[in-house]
């Protein structure tokens, strides 16, 4: 049986197979009816230039107000969902939404101000994924060149030349496209001079001991380097502190993304981030 107890507690199973068999079902049903109401709402990171701090963009992160249980992160029903085509609705009302609230910061003018969307595996992987990608973009009448496609390296492996074809168009479209997580998936990185790829995201694992690990930051350096060699803009995830800050300027990070700057936050919270944010760096 579901539980929801204290503020930021998340507990909705115990350890009992059977029940957490139900319970995932029962998140099922509940998602499918979250998706046609208003419980599924996005919320926004900001990335930042390195150099000057400028808001470049923002990542959409997907948070679910369930009406009983509670806020319910996406690491717990993202998976749920990957299991079936439920994860399909859930995708393209993610897309939707985020071409609709991009189209409103292109309105406002936003300069070059690009929104990133996180693209599950499944919903990569349908023959429909452009058609699907096009029309979110019509359907919010928004410049392509504003919205951002996540995926990460385990989307890229398989089936080579259907994927390259997929992602050329994308970016012919004037679509960016970045690699998620990078460097913790198990794949070759041959798929970067085949695929039109134009950002590396590292994953914010590395970058966590950045300052203390020698390895992490051994890491981090060859990822800037090769994402440079190739023309890659790189962007460091889950920074968390001024030292991160300092030390990926050195090596020549080009975006940072972390709670050092701000969480991701509902877009109203955002706005006003933003505009404090510009303010206090004379921007
Ligand atoms: P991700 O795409 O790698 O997103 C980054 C995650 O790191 C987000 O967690 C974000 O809130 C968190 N984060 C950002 N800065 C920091 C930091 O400084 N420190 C730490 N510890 N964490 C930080 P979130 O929102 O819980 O999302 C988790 C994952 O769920 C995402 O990882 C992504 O894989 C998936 N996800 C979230 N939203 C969506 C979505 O709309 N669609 C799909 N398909 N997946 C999503
Ligand atoms: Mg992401
Ligand atoms: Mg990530
Ligand atoms: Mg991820």
């Amino acid at each position: 049986q579901a539980k929801h107890d204290g503020k930021n507690t998340f507990c909705l199973y115990d350890s009992d197979m059977d029940s957490r068999a139900k319970a995932e079902k029962q998140i099922e049903i509940d998602l499918k009816k979250a998706i046609n109401q208003d419980e599924l709402v996005l919320h926004f990171q900001p990335m930042l230039d390195t150099v000057d701090y400028s808001v470049l963009g923002a990542e959409a992160l997907i948070r679910w107000q369930h009406p009983e249980k509670g806020m319910i992160p996406p690491f717990f029903f993202i998976p749920i969902a990957e299991n079936s085509d439920l994860m399909l609705d859930l995708g393209q009302k993610i897309l939707e939404m985020a071409c609709l609230q991009a189209k409103k910061w292109q309105n406002k003018g936003m300069p070059y101000f690009r929104t990133c969307v996180n693209i599950s595996a499944r919903q990569f992987q349908t023959k429909e994924f452009v058609d699907n990608v096009k029309c979110a973009l019509e359907g919010a009448q928004l410049d392509p060149s504003r919205l951002e496609l996540e995926i990460t390296e385990g989307m890229v492996i398989g089936d080579t030349d259907a994927v390259a074809r997929k992602l050329e168009i994308l970016a012919d479209m004037g679509i960016s496209l970045a690699i998620d997580d990078f460097g913790t998936g198990y794949s070759s990185l041959a798929y970067l001079k085949r695929f039109s790829v134009h950002q590396l995201k590292i994953d914010q694992s590395f970058i966590r001991d950045i300052t203390e690990d020698h390895d992490d930051a051994a890491i981090t350096d060859a990822v800037i380097r090769l994402g440079h060699s190739l023309g890659l803009s790189v962007v460091a995830e889950g920074v968390e502190t001024e030292e991160q800050v300092q030390i990926l300027r050195q090596k020549g990070c080009d975006v940072l993304q972390g709670y050092h700057f701000s969480k991701p936050l509902p877009v109203d919270e955002f706005e006003n981030w933003v505009l404090a944010h510009n303010e206090k760096h004379g921007i």
